[in-house]
């Protein structure tokens, strides 16, 4: 037995970072080292049908105690892996006591200082215990708040006798880098609902995601001799520019945020012969996605016809889609989630998530799945934090979930 902290720390002691050149499953083969200790831990507090699949993926199962009342089937869903922006080797974690709103020296040799003028979430947290980094990794509590936290829950539910109905668990790997749902058994795993424990700060829910998809822009010049090239020469890169300047000048991520979406040029790279671009385009609104979709193909059409050897080749696929889509159908599951942070003295801070989630996957793969909260801060870098205080409270919002699901 121990408690949600020393849950965490355990498993922020297990480098897990993902890799995205990777084309195993996991990506890493680290992640299986967090994946086992999760897989022992479960079997140790008791819960049932516990799997480490082949995949990485770790199933567990805390059975109902009231078989008879046919409670729907819930689930809880975090991810094991790091991102690969920072490195999760080694990490050398700092407790912070009764947090006094100062700046924090991480470390002192390298000069690393997270600044509350830099990280105003700081401030939110005078008096709690914060966990920080010693500047040089990233501390993994995106998303090991999560796992820790689930594995708090699990262990609280089987050492009591309330009412509940039969409670998922899923520890994902390779969220980190996109496919943390491709392995997920969906049909296996059972749940009518779930709930993804990967957001940030303590209250906040999300239950809409952008929609995506990712455009892809090969043109192809007429090389000529430049010292003959008048009216024969096509200068792929000039095609670029004009292609890109035909985008507005405003729908990019520097300009935008809340429910503003964006064309964002990610990648150029080009010669007189031949230019390739990637672009990504992010939507929450599924109509003005579809016509994004629909004016990018316009302009390489209108360059095609521009120029007579049709020098672009587009192709445009979609990543993921909102969530909302499907949760418009099953609002019940976040009015829950309200109502348990609302029971446990947390306001619900919803957010939309400029971004993806492995819930959204989840959702459109038959597993309504909205994120909440985790008590991590700053993820991906060196000045991740967690306090342990949110940490706590978000394990009160699951077992208040879980109550709410046993009426
Ligand atoms: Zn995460």
């Amino acid at each position: 037995m121990s408690n949600v902290c020393e849950k965490f720390l355990r498993y922020v002691s297990v480098d897990t970072q993902s890799d995205p050149q990777s084309t195993t499953t996991p990506s890493s083969s680290k992640q299986l080292n967090l994946a086992r200790m999760l897989e022992k831990e479960l079997n140790e507090m008791g819960a049932s049908n516990v799997k480490l699949d082949k995949y990485g993926y770790v199933y567990a199962e805390i059975p109902t105690n009231v078989p008879e009342k046919n409670l729907p089937v819930i689930g809880f869903v975090a991810h094991m892996d790091t991102s690969p922006d920072a490195s999760g080797k080694d990490i050398k974690y700092r407790i912070i006591e009764n947090y006094d709103c100062s700046d924090i020296v991480l470390n002192s040799e390298k000069n690393i200082v997270m600044k509350t003028s830099d990280f105003s979430s700081l401030l939110d947290h005078k008096g709690k215990t914060l966990i920080v980094t010693d500047g040089t990794t990233l501390l993994g509590a995106d998303d090991k708040a999560g796992v820790a936290e689930i594995m708090q829950m699990a262990e609280n539910l089987l050492s009591s006798d309330s009412e509940r109905p039969t409670v998922k668990i899923a520890f994902t790997p390779d969220e980190e880098v996109g496919s943390g749902t491709d392995h997920f058994d969906v049909e296996g795993f059972g749940a009518a609902l779930a709930y993804t424990v990967d957001g940030g700060a303590l209250g906040s829910l999300a239950f809409e995601n952008f929609n995506a998809a990712t455009a892809t822009v090969e043109i192809n010049g007429i090389g000529i001799h430049p010292g003959s090239a008048k009216n024969k020469m096509l200068n792929s890169q000039e095609v670029a520019f004009e292609f890109h300047s035909m985008l507005p000048a405003f729908e990019k991520p520097e300009h935008t945020d809340g429910y503003e979406g964006f064309y964002h040029l990610n990648n150029i790279t080009g010669a007189m012969e031949r230019t390739f671009m990637t672009y990504i385009i992010r939507d929450h609104d599924r109509d003005i996605f579809e016509k994004r979709k629909a004016y990018i193909k316009n302009v390489a059409d209108y360059l095609n016809k521009k120029y007579p050897s049709a020098p672009i080749n587009l192709t445009v696929e979609d990543s993921y889609y909102n969530m909302k889509e499907v949760l418009n159908d099953h609002m019940e599951i976040v009015d829950t989630m309200k109502e348990a942070m609302a029971n446990v003295g947390v306001e619900p801070i919803v957010t939309p998530i400029r971004g993806g989630t492995d819930g959204a996957r989840l959702s459109f793969m038959g597993l309504p799945c909205p994120n909440i909260c985790t008590g991590g801060y700053n993820c991906h870098g060196p000045f991740e934090y967690a306090v342990v205080e949110s940490m706590k409270k978000t394990v009160e919002i699951l077992m208040e979930t879980v109550k709410l699901y046993s009426k």
